[in-house]
């Protein structure tokens, strides 16, 4: 059975005072270190030390392919592990589409967090009209093919998918857990394909409107193994719900 996640995308949001608020009230009752969040660059560290106490893993929503250089603006992955974090988001539809990321460049990333031991997320989704004109299949194995590109694991723990359909991040309009169950299926073969029985024990997230109300539906479904969560991430009784969700 692949471990089920709960990770929190906070993107560009939160203020200091919101993080110390969040983590003051953050109360789990089970935790197997399958809790994250990934916060802003610039609260990485604050974070770390308010979320030991809390059992939560803090990771990046984004890191650099490249060694130490010259690369203004970017984070490289040995600083982010040297920080303490424990996982970085890679390919997120955002990444993509404002900041012209392209598959080349995921796989780049993927390929230098696990050699560094930093845990990519790859995420991967198609768009409303890609959906409406049905190929949705075979953008997300396209996706999914090009972001692993020659990736070779060592175990199940160095990788986790999260499959967040475009139409369904921040508009409060999830897929149905039939919608993600079956794309879910799809993923889960190309990972057996690939990675063999290591890519059975893989775990896929369902990004997308997740919220406590829908949560349970979905993580009901065989093949979804977790969600990763923009807005409902953000307050700490939103999130205790997401993640006493995942734990049952
Ligand atoms: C996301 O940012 O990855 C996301 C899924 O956002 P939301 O939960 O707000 O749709």
């Amino acid at each position: 059975m692949p471990k089920s996640y709960m990770v929190g995308n906070w993107k560009m949001n939160q203020t200091l005072s919101e993080i110390e608020d969040f983590f003051s009230k953050l109360k789990l009752t089970s935790n197997q270190n399958n809790f994250w969040i990934a916060p802003q660059a610039v609260h990485i560290s604050t974070c770390i030390n308010l979320a030991m106490k809390a059992g939560v893993l803090i990771g990046a929503q984004n890191c650099s392919a490249n060694e130490f250089g010259a690369y203004t603006g970017e984070s490289a992955i040995d600083s982010l592990t040297e920080l303490g974090c424990h996982f970085s988001i890679i390919g997120h539809s955002e990444r993509r589409s404002l900041y012209g990321e392209s598959n080349e460049d995921i796989n780049k990333k993927v390929l230098a967090c696990i050699k560094k031991g930093l845990v990519p997320i790859l995420c991967i989704g198609e768009t409303l009209s890609q959906r409406e004109n049905g190929e949705t299949k075979d953008v997300v194995l396209f996706q999914l093919e090009q972001g692993l590109k020659d990736v070779e694991l060592n175990n199940e723990s160095e990788l986790i998918i999260a499959y967040e359909p475009v139409w369904a991040i921040g508009t409060g309009k999830s897929a149905s857990s039939a919608q993600a169950e079956e794309v879910h299926q799809q993923i889960r073969r190309l990972l057996n394909d690939k990675f063999g029985a290591t890519g059975d024990e893989i775990s896929i997230l369902y990004g997308g409107s997740v919220k406590p109300t829908n949560v349970e539906e979905l993580l009901s479904m065989p093949n979804v193994n977790g969600g990763l969560v923009g807005g409902a991430s953000l307050k700490a009784d939103s999130f205790v719900a997401l993640c006493n969700a995942c734990s049952k």
